[in-house]
């Protein structure tokens, strides 16, 4: 019996990692999984843009969900995915950022290997990296930042999760906080009295890539009074460590002051 039972009929999926939402941060292999697919999935988070990619008769599926408004369940998704492979479509999942970053990639690749049919990934550029990039932050930096921790302030439960913050603090290495925009304040108290000093740098980048791009720039005790105060209302990641004071905005104002 065939491992792949679906293969028969040519159904297959692909995640594809969108990037951040600027379309020219797509990888070729993202543009030409978009332009061979029969149906795309897509998040809240992709650019409209992305989509002119796709052949006019593409179908186009909006299973977009930002927090709170659920458009469609992630059972749901995984099961469309199955049943449009099924009908020998190739199905390309297209997801902000990576796949496999905080996207729920494991998930539907789960469920498409129970199922046997066939799946690739295309990685994406992770929001970390784009803020990072558009601000000038080296996310690792010699002698400053050895690690990079991507971490999650949004449990299943909607609470701040248990990290290890003691050993976040203890790293020395920079935090990236995705889905923290509503538990700032909660991440920052958590790390500050696991002993990371409440000076340490922080940035809150909002629609990173995007035209719309702001950043807000305050320390890791200041940063939740400074959201309070913007109510940032896009995707919004948080970074925080030494290396946040190497910003190209911070060296400016630096100048500008001096
Ligand atoms: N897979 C995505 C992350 C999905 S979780 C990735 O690799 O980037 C959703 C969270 O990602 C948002 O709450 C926000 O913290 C972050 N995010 C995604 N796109 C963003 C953007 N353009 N600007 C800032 N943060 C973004």
């Amino acid at each position: 019996m065939s491992a792949f039972p679906l293969n028969d009929n040519a159904g297959r999926a692909t995640l594809v990692g969108a990037g951040p939402g600027d379309p020219e941060l797509l990888t070729l292999r993202a543009v030409k999984a978009i332009q061979g697919a029969d149906a795309i999935l897509y998040d809240a988070l992709i650019d409209p843009a992305i989509l002119d990619y796709a052949r006019p008769g593409c179908r186009r599926i909006d299973v977009g969900k930002r927090c709170g408004r659920h458009a469609m369940q992630q059972s749901a998704i995984n099961a469309l995915i199955v049943k449009l492979a099924g009908t020998g479509k190739h199905v390309v999942r297209l997801k902000g950022g990576d796949p496999f970053v905080f996207g729920r990639g494991g998930e539907e690749l789960d469920t498409l290997r129970a199922a046997g049919v066939p799946v690739e990934v295309v990685p994406g550029v992770t929001a970390a990296c784009a803020a990072a990039a558009s601000l000038q932050i080296p996310l690792t930096h010699r002698e400053t930042a050895r690690s990079l921790h991507f971490v999650t302030g949004h449990g299943a439960d909607g609470e701040v999760p248990a990290h290890d913050w003691r050993a976040l603090a203890a790293s020395g290495g920079t935090i990236a906080a995705y889905m923290a925009g509503k538990t700032v304040r909660k991440v920052a108290a958590s790390l500050i009295e696991a002993g990371l000093p409440a000076s340490t740098p922080a940035v809150a980048v909002e629609n990173a890539s995007r035209p719309q791009q702001a950043a807000y720039h305050a320390t890791l005790g200041t940063l939740a009074d400074v959201l309070d105060a913007e109510q940032p209302s896009g995707p919004t990641l948080i970074v925080i460590g030494k290396v946040v004071a190497l910003a190209r905005i911070v060296e400016e104002s630096k100048r500008l002051a001096a």
